[in-house]
């Protein structure tokens, strides 16, 4: 029998990932919504074992409104957990029936896995606390490698992506944009916010050139873009950036808004925005100015020392973001994928700053927990993030200048 290998391109730390299990401090179906495909589903139905039959009936639940291959069911969740997590918080179906029998959402997370070319790119969310800590603790860097590997029985692909020979569509390009991108968010020479503004400018030039229909010129606009960085072309070019706090705090707002109406259930999370909203003493009836004020304090006071130190936790999670995403064409529009991912860091600065008031201090256990617990409730919950953007979108913030102020604000 002839094995039949896949080439494969995944960042480095995958190769260190394994669940922690019973020792996690959030497990992966906590506060989710946990689908079941069909074949799966299928084989639920003739399980064998009597006491995981009747339980299997019991709790998976079909789908009734629009169902897909991907989700004909759905698990019955116990407080906010699945039903089948038992005590040491294990997975019942997995210890009782085995691997073979997890769904493949269970089977895959928190990997993701994507096909570019007939390539299969891995990569970890995030979401997942062991993941973010493999993920944002590597001060040299995420570095990938390629490799072969046997190709999966299951295919659990979330994106394939076939970029054509002959380019007519801005979206042909997604190799070269990912290049060029994850090259300026790794160059240490300058800020990790100058190589988002610079981003944002490379972004929006390229949304002009979408305009103009000059398809054929987006090679050259992404060369001069690798160069400027490596010269001294854009330095200095971002001290005039308005101070514009009551922006940042209009956005810290909304967020306390949506935490109280949206159902938000990461208990985690919710302890970061408690944290983050008492830092600043948001809803103490404080005066904007005021507000403002502990804001400056702790960003100088703790905020800053601690990043100049640790500012590759958040370089790495954007790296990780753009490959796991694949940016920018996660979106139909280049500019509105780059918006996304500034919209997310800003929020993460925005809970680092308060929480940092709160502790009279940073940690690299605090950011973990953020961005883990952040990410989960966020990058995961397309209905929460997407109020959040069309606000945005309403008041159009959607714009290189509205972004550049969240960045360095
Ligand atoms: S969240 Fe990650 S470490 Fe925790 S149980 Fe799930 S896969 Fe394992």
């Amino acid at each position: 029998m002839t094995i039949k290998m896949v080439d494969t391109l995944i960042p480095e730390y995958m190769k260190e990932f394994s669940c922690i299990g019973s020792a996690c401090e959030d497990t992966c179906c906590s506060g989710w919504r946990v689908d079941i495909d069909e074949v799966t589903y299928k084989k639920y139905k003739r399980v064998d074992n009597l006491e995981m039959k009747a339980a299997l009936e019991k709790n998976v639940i079909r789908n009734r409104s629009n169902p897909t291959s991907s989700n004909v069911a759905k698990m019955k969740m116990r407080h906010l957990k699945c039903s089948f997590l038992d005590n040491e918080g294990l997975c019942s179906i997995q210890l009782k029936l085995g691997e073979d029998y997890l769904s493949n959402t269970c089977t895959v997370y928190p990997r993701r896995i994507n096909k570019v070319n007939g390539m299969l790119e891995r990569s970890l969310t995030v979401s997942c606390p062991e993941a973010t800590r493999l993920v944002l603790l590597k001060p040299d860097g995420i570095k990938f490698e390629q490799n072969q590997e046997v190709a999966p029985s299951r295919n659990l692909t979330s994106v394939t992506i076939d970029t054509p020979e002959k380019v007519s569509h801005w979206k042909d390009f997604f190799n070269e944009y990912r290049y060029v991108t994850i090259s300026i968010l790794q160059n240490r020479k300058h800020s990790l916010e100058d190589r988002l503004l610079i981003l944002g400018m490379l972004y929006n030039e390229l949304e002009e050139y979408l305009q103009d229909n000059k398809i054929e010129q987006i090679p050259s606009l992404l060369g001069r873009y690798l160069d400027c960085v490596e010269d001294e072309t854009f330095i200095g070019e971002f001290n005039n950036i308005p101070n514009r706090l009551e922006i940042k705090l209009r956005l810290c707002r909304e967020l306390v808004v949506l935490r109280l109406t949206e159902g938000i259930t990461s208990a985690r999370f919710l302890e970061c925005s408690r944290d983050m909203i008492s830092g600043l003493k948001i809803e103490a009836n404080l005066s904007e100015d005021e507000i403002n004020k502990n804001y400056e304090y702790s960003f100088g006071k703790f905020y800053s020392p601690f990043i100049k130190n640790h500012e590759y936790m958040l370089e790495n999670y954007l790296v990780n973001y753009v490959f796991k995403n694949c940016f920018p064409i996660d979106c139909d529009s280049p500019f509105e994928s780059y918006a996304r991912m500034v919209v997310l860091y800003s929020l993460i600065k925005l809970h680092l700053i308060g929480m940092a008031n709160h502790y009279e201090g940073l940690s690299s256990d605090h950011v973990i927990k953020l961005i883990q617990s952040l990410s989960k409730t966020f990058e995961h919950n397309g209905q929460v993030f997407e109020k959040l953007m069309n606000l945005l979108k309403e008041n159009k913030f959607i714009t290189l200048t509205y972004m550049s102020i969240l960045i360095k604000n």
